[in-house]
């Protein structure tokens, strides 16, 4: 069985990220790139799937810039077998994300597609809904544990007040959530051996997508500054001030 993870390079989870001054985006100028936490967490459960002898083969795929190179190294890094990257320098929205990888999916023809449940720099949740729309393939959202039965995926995903067991006929897109594993730490013998795997690029001429966006970003603000807290003396300060200034918002 092959498996298909998506991996998206995003800003640095650490990193504090500023508006541009002209409120049109965000400012990435010199910050630190890294992989989508959640397609790390996609990753190292696909490179578990084959160390059980599930998968036969992990392959990395990337939309976007040519950078976006290094981190489909990380991939190959944790596990993954190659690296697929669709290059352009086009600002990929997540519909057109879902085209070329559905392109992409065509030609490799894998039974399982596992991507995060979002992307932590624009939120949208959204890509592996789209691609499985777009394939007519079954999906499972948020999954917190992925089994491989018979031709079929067992999936358990967190919902609202608990777990759900949904069983998924393969091919299927699973997105996942936080809780499927730890992704293991990224040796350096592990590093030096992603050097030698092969990364293969496209271009979405080639693949026949246009990516060109659906959306315009009207404006990008930063949120208020919260005003500092402040101390009270004693217990009836705290109590007047309850009672004359606090607000529910
Ligand atoms: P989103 O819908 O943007 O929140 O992203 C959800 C998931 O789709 C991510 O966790 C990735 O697995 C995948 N994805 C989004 N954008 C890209 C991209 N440019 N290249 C590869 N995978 C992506």
């Amino acid at each position: 069985m092959k498996v298909i993870t998506a991996i998206k390079r995003v800003v640095d989870y650490n990193v504090k990220v500023r508006a541009k001054a002209d409120g049109s985006g965000v400012d990435i100028g010199n910050v630190k790139m890294s992989m989508n936490p959640f397609d790390e967490i996609a990753t190292e459960a696909a490179t578990r799937l084959k160390e059980a002898g599930q998968a036969t083969e992990v392959v990395a795929v990337s939309c976007g810039v040519a950078q976006s190179q290094e981190t489909l190294r990380t991939a190959l890094a944790i596990g993954a077998d190659r690296g697929i990257l669709v290059e352009t320098a086009v600002e990929l929205q997540p519909l057109a994300v879902a085209k070329l990888l559905k392109a992409v999916i065509e030609k490799e023809q894998p039974q399982l597609v596992i991507l995060g449940k979002q992307a932590i720099d624009d939120d949208a949740g959204q890509t592996g809904q789209l691609l499985a729309a777009l394939l007519d393939w079954p999906q499972a959202t948020f999954a917190s544990a992925i089994e491989i039965g018979d031709g079929t995926a067992t999936v358990t995903r967190e919902v609202d007040g608990g777990l759900e067991v949904v069983s998924l006929r393969l091919p299927a897109i699973v997105t996942t959530d936080l809780r499927p594993n730890e992704p293991r730490y990224v040796t350096l013998p592990n590093i030096m051996k992603a050097k030698k795997k092969p990364i293969e690029t496209l271009t979405p001429e080639q693949l026949d997508v246009d990516p060109a966006p659906r959306l315009k970003t009207l404006k990008v603000v930063e949120p208020p500054v919260r005003k500092a807290g402040v101390i009270v003396p004693d217990v009836a300060t705290l109590l007047e001030k309850l009672k004359t200034e606090a607000k529910v918002i």
